[in-house]
This record gives C-alpha cells, sequence and structure tokens, in this order.
C-alpha cells in the first residue's frame, strides 16, 4: 500500500566530481522502491541531470526558508526548489535543530512553506540520548509533530513525509534495534491520524546495507533516510534494493 522510499542525505559532503560519478556508480535496476537524492544546493542542477537520467528516482533538498523571497541573504525559497524539479524537502533535521537553532515553531513554518508550494516535507524527528534515557522519547517526539499540526488548518499529514531519527544514532554506528524503532514508529503513525495510514514513516540513523532489511521488515518502517551510506553508490544502492 505504502510505496518503500529510500532517501539519500548527502549533508555538506561531495563535489562536481562526486556527484558525477555518483550516477554513473548508482544501478538501481528493478527497483520496487522510490529513491530521492538530496544534493547540497550548488550540486542540484547537476543531480537534476542524473535524476531525469532515471526514471525511480527524484531529487530533494536539504533545507529551505520558510520566507519566499526578499532580503534574506543565504537563503533559498521553495520556488527556487521548484525551479530545479525538487520534489522532496528535508525539514528540521537534527542538525538543523541542534546547531542552527531551529526550534520546532521555526521547522513547522518550513514545512508550511514546503507544502504550499507544492513540495512534499520529508520532516524529520527524534529525540536525544538524555531524552531517551529519561523515558522522553514519545513526548518529544509528540511535541515535534504538534507543533507542525498546530499552524495547519485541515490535515497537516497529507503529502508529507516523516523521518524518525533518534539523535543518538545519526552519524554514531549505533542503531535502535529494529523493534525499538518499531514501536516509535507505530506511536508516529498514530499521531498522524486520518493520514497516518498513507505517510511515509523512514527510519534514519546509521542505516547501512547490513541493518537495513531487518528495520525494513517491520510494519510501520516505510524506509531510511540515509547519512554516511549515502556517500557510497554501491552500499546506497544495496540499501535500497533491501526496501
Ligand atoms: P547517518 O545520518 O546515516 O550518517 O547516521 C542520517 C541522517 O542524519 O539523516
Amino acid at each position: 500500500m505504502r510505496t518503500p522510499l529510500v532517501a539519500a542525505n548527502w549533508k555538506m559532503n561531495g563535489s562536481k566530481t562526486f556527484a558525477e560519478r555518483f550516477f554513473s556508480d548508482l544501478n538501481l535496476e528493478a527497483l520496487a522502491s522510490e529513491v530521492v537524492v538530496c544534493p547540497p544546493f550548488p550540486y542540484l542542477s547537476l543531480v537534476a541531470q542524473g535524476v531525469e537520467d532515471k526514471s525511480a528516482l527524484s531529487l530533494g533538498a536539504q533545507n529551505l526558508s520558510q520566507e519566499s523571497s526578499g532580503a534574506f541573504t543565504g537563503e533559498v525559497s521553495a520556488d527556487m526548489l521548484l525551479d530545479w524539479n525538487v520534489r522532496y524537502v528535508i525539514v528540521g533535521h537534527s542538525e538543523r535543530r541542534s546547531l542552527y537553532a531551529e526550534t520546532s515553531e521555526l521547522v513547522a513554518k518550513k514545512y508550511v512553506a514546503a507544502q504550499e508550494a507544492g513540495l512534499i516535507p520529508i520532516l524529520c524527528v527524534g529525540e536525544s540520548l538524555e531524552e531517551r534515557e529519561q523515558e522522553r522519547t514519545l513526548d518529544v517526539i509528540a511535541a515535534q509533530l504538534k507543533a507542525v499540526s498546530d499552524i495547519i488548518e485541515g490535515d497537516a499529514w497529507k503529502h508529507s513525509v516523516v523521518a524518525y531519527e533518534p539523535v543518538w544514532a545519526i552519524g554514531t554506528g549505533k542503531t535502535a534495534t529494529p523493534e525499538e524503532a518499531q514501536s516509535v514508529h507505530r506511536f508516529i503513525r498514530a499521531e498522524l491520524g486520518e493520514a497516518g495510514a498513507e505517510v511515509q514513516i523512514l527510519y534514519g540513523g546509521s542505516v547501512k546495507s547490513a541493518n537495513a532489511s531487518a528495520l525494513f521488515a517491520q510494519a510501520d518502517i516505510d524506509g531510511a533516510l540515509v547519512g554516511g551510506a549515502s556517500l557510497d553508490a554501491k552500499e546506497f544502492a544495496a540499501i535500497c534494493r533491501a526496501a
């Protein structure tokens, strides 16, 4: 019912040469899942070229401005992303929240800007290690989701993707066990209400080909948001095939 989706988040990695080579190394033949590649902004046009050549692929961005245009030096708007045929945009990644002080309120505005322009937001939620140890995981995630649904009239979750990324699992080599992840995914789906059955909920945090199948076997895990392992085209393709 839900198409599996695997998204590559290159973060601030790569180069022109890397982006060109990535697509010649990426073999996605006979793939049942949808694949999204989110490069840094300067490489969107290069990746757009790679994406045009591969029908199962979509283009994604890692961030956007909540504003539509104007004197906002360094920012990129939703319409600019659409100009490059971007279809998805990550909002609220934990690195944006922690390193760039993006609050849940700001993340919600970005989510709205994306949706209103016709982009599909990939909303990242997840708890820190401290929050998990204090058994506050579900409260933290509920609040992150509520910040979005609070400012949207009608169904906030139509045309969206949610990524559960426990902060302690990002780039650390530690993953939530498939069962731990599944229980949070089930919770998130219930929080999404009516649209929940259709929303793809991705897991993120040290996903690699060796742990992908066990994660994807869980009922509410519909794919992955992949950081480090997405920088190796062969490894990334193996994760995509596992979905
Ligand atoms: P990781 O990053 O796969 O390197 O842990 C995931 C993410 O931050 O989206």
